[in-house]
């Protein structure tokens, strides 16, 4: 009787130490080195069975995107959590932060201040985070599964100084942000990871154009393909319809700033 009380006072422990965890709980390594611009991205066994495991929501809830403008995107996940990618543009940073991503440094992307409400355990991820030693992180958190992709190569945004991330929620609906970018070698790969939402920057004067974007587009092949990012933020623009307009690509999803969608 007192062996079998022992037993479940630890299984009881270990459950709330699993619900204390939180986003830091798990922090996996990226799969592949980053050797002279290329990418060795590669999907693991781990990786597969990670995205098996979040597959399985435990509610009928949707997941929510609102698109701020520029590249500030806020997720509302089935279970209510809240992640704030790239905060910088437009309104909606009222509900209390659980997540922030941040692709890389630049201002129009950093602007935690943004963000003032965050809850207790909120973790923020930058590329300092998500980069480290040539190798790209992912992370678990309860809530989604986080992916660092490569991002920047281009004139004003150096491959080490940049990520892209692949969002997957826990209905397995996956949302990939390319941050600030032009092609990368790693685009081509990831198709195999069937993304539902892909946002492409395609302002044409720091990053690849809108050309260029769709080609990109038709590489990671998403089941939605979005422009943003798609003027320079210093023209005061968050976001330009009739440009948007001009993203030429199949199954093309334009979202207006403030416009909040349904993840499904
Ligand atoms: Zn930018």
């Amino acid at each position: 009787m007192k062996t079998r009380m022992r037993f479940e006072i630890a299984i009881l422990m270990a459950a709330v130490l699993f619900l204390l965890a939180g986003c830091s709980s798990t922090v996996q390594a990226g799969e592949g080195k980053l050797e002279k611009g290329k990418s060795n991205h590669q999907t693991t066994q781990e990786e597969a069975d990670t995205k098996e495991k979040v597959r399985t929501a435990d509610t009928d809830e949707k997941g929510k995107l609102l698109y701020m403008g520029h590249a500030s995107i806020r997720i509302t996940t089935p279970e209510g959590k809240t992640i704030y990618i790239d905060p910088y543009a437009g309104q909606g940073y009222e509900p209390a932060a659980d997540l922030i991503l941040v692709t890389h440094g630049h201002y129009d992307h950093y602007d935690l201040d943004k963000v003032a409400n965050r809850n207790p355990d909120c973790k923020i991820i930058t590329w300092k985070e998500a980069f480290v030693d040539g190798l790209y992180q992912s992370f678990d958190c309860r809530f989604a599964s986080l992916e660092a992709v490569e991002a920047g190569n281009n004139k004003y945004h150096d491959l080490q100084d940049c990520v892209g991330y692949i969002i997957t929620l826990t209905d397995g609906v996956s949302v990939y942000v390319s941050g600030d970018t032009s092609t990368t070698e790693q685009m081509s790969s990831l198709a195999e990871k069937e993304i539902d939402y892909a946002f492409f920057c395609c302002d044409g004067i720091y990053n690849m154009d809108l050309k260029e974007a769709a080609k990109c587009a038709e590489m990671v092949k998403a089941k939605h393909n979005i422009p943003y990012h798609m003027t320079a933020a210093d023209g005061g623009m968050l976001f330009d319809r009739s440009r948007a307009e001009q993203f030429d690509v199949e199954n093309r999803l334009i979202i207006e700033d403030g416009q909040e969608i349904t993840l499904e």
